[in-house]
């Protein structure tokens, strides 16, 4: 027989295991938090979706939609006929659909938000990844600024209370879709009398998309994009009251920003408000946390028209900077680790251990190797490196006199005390970490 071949991971696909997992499930605790003293309620769409959802969504020249997506035509069913599918890129054009597919708006605006993976086929590197995963906020038909201040101020109340410190907030308004052609026309005209400047990217978007080009990382192309018309000299009256009201709430609230009329973001469906937090401390990859207002979105998935505002957080990016801000996050140890010297301690043990789970004391049972469940001396190895605060042993003594030894591995260690093995009750919450 040969060899089985082994299979790795694709490419830019992460596996989340423990010790790290843990560093995700407290992460995502504090967002459920904060999401609720926020009063945004959860919703999860699908992973995939169809590709047209994307396509319209999006719009059909954004890097993401031109070459990111991960699509492919599904079978066809018994008349021949086969949906074109894809990995969801992003959540917001999912829950768009969701939204107007079952009518949520019909009593008022949502808020609503997301936690998963999403794909996108780029060059994997720092902070770039195919399958990575985002958790975004969504405010649905209110079309005041008040909510894009709202949304923005629960971001920041959320780096608070994971301990980020290191990030900067910056602000652009992208004005309506009649500001932004005739600034659109202003660009063209401008990139047109400096052709030669123009790299391969830009060139292909000068007609179709030419305010991406404003959005390039090629620093050759920085002193030339510099130069630019702005768009916010050609916003008209009701755009900018629309991003002053917003800069006076931040202002209020004393959340510092600085206005970046290059900020265009890497999607097409935004108007108004946009914003991006980011950070010094991760290198190239320094957006954490992108959105702004999309109020054209909805109708063009098909809804009655309604306003929009959100944003998305890119998660692994975000754990990455609390590594480097040095927050520590709690670690995971079961309160006790309960001792099986033979095999007939574990019939008596078995009622005694779930009576105490079920009462939250956090029990990690011993289990042994194919020789049998092994010496005390090695349990007790196994019960130090668990990381537990008592040991709990059901030994032949303690069985037949209806008790228990509980004893203390951290905090007094070698202390003992013989309990109820069949009140584990009296004593359970004695066990449990003093949180
Ligand atoms: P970037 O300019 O970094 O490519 P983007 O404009 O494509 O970001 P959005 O589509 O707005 O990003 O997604 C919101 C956030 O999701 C980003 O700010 C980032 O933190 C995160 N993100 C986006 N793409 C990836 C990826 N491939 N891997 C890891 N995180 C990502
Ligand atoms: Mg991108």
């Amino acid at each position: 027989m040969s060899a089985p071949t082994r299979i790795a991971a694709i490419k830019g696909m992460n596996d989340i295991l423990p010790p790290a997992s843990a560093r995700w499930e407290w992460l995502e605790d504090q967002v459920r938090q904060a999401m609720a003293a926020y009063a945004f309620r959860n919703v999860r769409t699908p992973i995939m979706e169809h590709t047209q959802l994307f396509t319209r969504g999006l719009g059909e020249v954004t890097d993401v939609v031109e070459k990111e997506m991960y699509s492919f035509e599904d079978r066809p069913d018994q008349h021949g006929k086969a949906d074109h599918l894809s990995l969801r890129p992003e959540n917001t054009a999912g829950l768009v659909r969701a939204v107007v597919e079952h009518n949520l708006l019909y009593d008022g605006g949502k808020r609503l938000y997301y936690m998963g993976p999403m794909f996108r086929r780029e060059r994997p590197q720092r902070g770039r990844y195919r399958q990575f995963h985002q958790i975004g906020a969504e405010a649905l038909g209110f079309g005041g600024p008040e909510v894009d201040a709202e949304l923005i101020l629960l971001a920041v109340h959320l780096w608070a209370q994971l301990g980020i410190r290191h990030w900067r907030l910056e602000l652009n308004c992208l004005g309506e879709p009649d500001e932004r052609r005739a600034h659109r026309a202003a660009l063209i005209e401008y990139f047109e009398a400096h052709a030669g400047q123009l790299d391969e990217d830009a060139r292909r978007r000068l007609h179709s998309n030419p305010l991406r080009i404003l959005d390039t990382k090629n620093p050759a192309m920085q002193a030339l994009v510099d130069g630019a018309p702005r768009l916010l000299d050609h916003l008209g009256e009701a755009s900018r009251a629309h991003f002053e009201a917003v800069q006076a709430v931040l202002r209020a609230a004393g959340v510092p920003y600085s206005i970046n009329p290059r900020l265009v973001r890497g999607l097409d469906y935004y108007n108004l408000t946009v914003f991006e937090f980011i950070t010094d401390s991760l290198g190239a990859q320094g957006t954490i946390c992108g959105g702004g207002r999309y109020d054209y979105l909805i109708e063009q998935i098909g809804g009655k028209p309604a306003p929009a505002v959100g944003w998305a957080m890119g998660v692994e990016r975000v754990l990455e900077l609390l590594g480097e801000e040095g927050v520590r996050v709690p670690e995971p140890v079961p309160d006790a680790y309960a001792i099986l010297p033979d095999a007939a301690s574990v019939p008596a043990a078995m009622p005694c251990l779930q009576a105490l789970r079920a009462r939250g004391v956090a029990v990690q049972m011993h289990a042994g190797g194919e020789a049998g469940l092994g010496s005390m001396k090695s349990q007790f190895k196994k019960a130090d490196a668990s990381g537990a605060r008592f040991a709990l042993i059901f030994g032949a003594d303690e069985i037949a006199a209806g008790q228990v030894t509980v004893k203390a591995l951290r905090d007094g260690a070698g202390a003992q005390q013989r309990q109820s093995l069949t009140d584990p009750a009296a004593w359970a919450d004695a066990l449990k970490s003093p949180a």
